[in-house]
């Protein structure tokens, strides 16, 4: 089984994608890390970057360039969540726990209302 580093705001990123992003190369990639998420697929959770960054455009000499921001994202995504760095869960409870907790409770704006994609906002 393969254990994928994601950042706590990457589950709310992983639900809305819609084969968009960044770059062709990134949202590729980022299409082949969803689909090789299956329920029981165990999730490390990192508040550095992680197996969906590494193929980002924005990743400048192993540094975000919106560190600032989505380090606040992945700060609220932990208190509404109970995440922590370090944490390991499986994929499913990574999803559901966002799913439950944010979205489903229309919590996003509070989470990410700055995001330029605006994903189910
Ligand atoms: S914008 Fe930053 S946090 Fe988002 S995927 Fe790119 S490098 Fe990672």
């Amino acid at each position: 089984m393969c254990m994928f580093k994601l950042r706590p705001h990457h589950a709310l990123c992983i639900q809305f994608f819609e084969g968009k992003g960044y770059s062709d190369e990134f949202a590729d990639h980022m299409r082949r890390v969803i689909d090789k998420l299956g329920e029981d697929t165990e999730i490390k959770i990192t508040c550095e970057n992680d197996d969906i960054c590494s193929k980002c455009p924005n990743l400048k000499q192993g540094t975000c360039v919106t560190q600032d921001k989505v380090s606040r994202y992945d700060r609220k995504v932990m208190e509404l969540c109970g995440f922590y760095a370090g944490q390991i869960l499986t994929s499913k409870d990574f999803l559901e726990e966002a799913k439950r907790e944010i979205i489903d409770k229309h919590r996003l704006s509070e989470v990410c209302g700055d995001c330029a994609w605006k994903c189910g906002q």
